[in-house]
């Protein structure tokens, strides 16, 4: 039905692992009509029909499996993921917000596709050539499934490849929206998230369960919220009881949006204070006294495998000075999101940062993907996110 990618002996073992990537290296030869982010049939070398995906002869990755058969993409079978990813979210998610992230990537079957729900609307990613030719099949089929207000495509080029190699896309592909901004609902609070001019898609969705624990651990306490973006943690803080929030980010238009988000919520801006300016300056400098919970939550410091180790010192530093400012019985909650930072690795700098602060710290949980982020068995390269709460004395 497709174009033939024909592998080398020996080289189906990947499909037979339900690995979604085949590699440039397994590839014997492509059909002639095979074309860059079109559909192909992967065959074994004895020439076995194994799977269906598509095609980037520029990418690494020559060919993202979307069925481990022969079969025919079309509408129905995106609409299919969509449906069974949305009933999925709606189970385990619905009692407690509006939002969540309905398609994960590979994670949910869909190699190069990010959908994430925000009330009623969906802001999409698309991170590979072959998911942009596929567009009007899974638009539509979206459309379908979830019958959303509007959709909005919201593209950055990938960091790891040039699979798209193409600039930023900001631009409503359906529906109406006025304003490139949505309110939605979690755990009792309201967030206006930015989808239009707002980091990533929007908001943090990754962090619900963060936001949860620090529901829980705020009250009555001084909180330090470092890399605060647009006040999630802080908005929980002050919810649920905190005496004052400290909130530091370096991007004025994230502090404004975290502004918005205590009058969305009615809390009282005189227990926060926002900070603009760099974390790393902000914490050797502020003579603020202590906090009964400091929040760690950097961008990603390792975005390519060679990073990993420039990476460990700036997760090291950053660590290090946040539990310098925790008081004895308070707590910090760190994270990594870079996915070129393995989670041992990820323990033993907390660790070596504690050590280095002259603190004893317990880590009293780990935190890892949340459930509308899920990391497909076979496909580890999917994971990135991790935290651990500590307790400090
Ligand atoms: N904790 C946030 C998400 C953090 S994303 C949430 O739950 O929504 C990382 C944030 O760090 C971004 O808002 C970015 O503007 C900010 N940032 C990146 N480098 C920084 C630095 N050196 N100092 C202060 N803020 C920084």
């Amino acid at each position: 039905m497709y174009p033939i990618v024909l592998l080398k002996k020996g080289r189906e073992k990947s499909i037979a692992r339900r690995h979604p990537w085949i590699f440039s290296g397994a590839v014997q030869r492509a059909d002639a009509p095979a074309a860059a982010g079109g559909l192909v049939c992967v065959e074994s070398e004895k020439q076995l029909p194994l799977a269906t995906g598509y095609y980037n002869p520029q990418s690494d990755i020559r060919v993202r499996i979307l069925d481990f058969k022969e079969s025919k993409i079309d509408e129905g079978f995106f609409t299919e993921r969509f449906k069974r990813a949305w009933d999925s979210r709606k189970n385990l998610l619905g009692a407690e917000t509006d939002a969540w992230r309905l398609i994960n990537s590979e994670g949910d079957g869909l190699p190069g596709l990010v959908v994430d729900r925000y009330a009623d609307g969906l802001v999409v990613s698309v991170e590979t050539l072959g998911m942009e030719r596929l567009k009007p099949l899974w638009l539509k089929a979206l459309e379908d499934a979830v019958k959303p207000q509007f959709i909005f495509e919201r593209s950055e080029r990938d960091e790891r490849e040039s699979d798209r190699g193409s600039k930023p896309v900001r631009a409503l592909l359906s529906g109406e929206r006025e304003a490139g901004r949505v309110v939605i609902r979690e755990g009792g609070c309201r967030y206006l998230v930015d989808f239009e001019k707002g980091q990533k898609t929007g908001f943090y969705l990754d962090q619900r369960e963060g936001r949860r624990w620090v529901g829980r651990l705020a009250k009555d306490r001084r909180v330090l919220n470092l890399f605060s973006y647009s006040g999630g943690f802080t908005v929980q803080a002050l919810k649920e009881g905190a005496r004052e929030v400290v909130s530091v980010d370096s991007s004025r238009p994230a502090l404004e949006l975290l502004e918005e988000n205590l009058a969305l919520n009615g809390l009282d801006s005189a227990s926060s204070d926002a900070v603009e300016g760099n974390v790393f300056d902000f914490l050797r400098t502020e003579k603020a006294g202590e906090f009964g919970l400091v929040i760690v939550d950097p961008p990603s410091f390792a975005r390519r495998r060679s990073e990993t180790q420039k990476a460990g010192r700036a997760y090291k530093d950053v660590n290090r000075l946040a539990f310098q400012r925790a008081a004895p019985g308070g707590y910090v909650l760190t994270y990594s999101c870079s996915h070129f930072f393995p989670y041992e690795l990820f323990i033993k700098i907390v660790y070596q940062a504690a050590l280095e602060a002259g603190r004893e710290a317990r880590i009293l949980n780990r935190f890892s993907h949340p459930v509308d982020h899920p990391v497909h068995i076979f496909h580890p390269e999917g994971e990135y996110f991790k935290g651990l709460l500590l307790e400090v004395s």
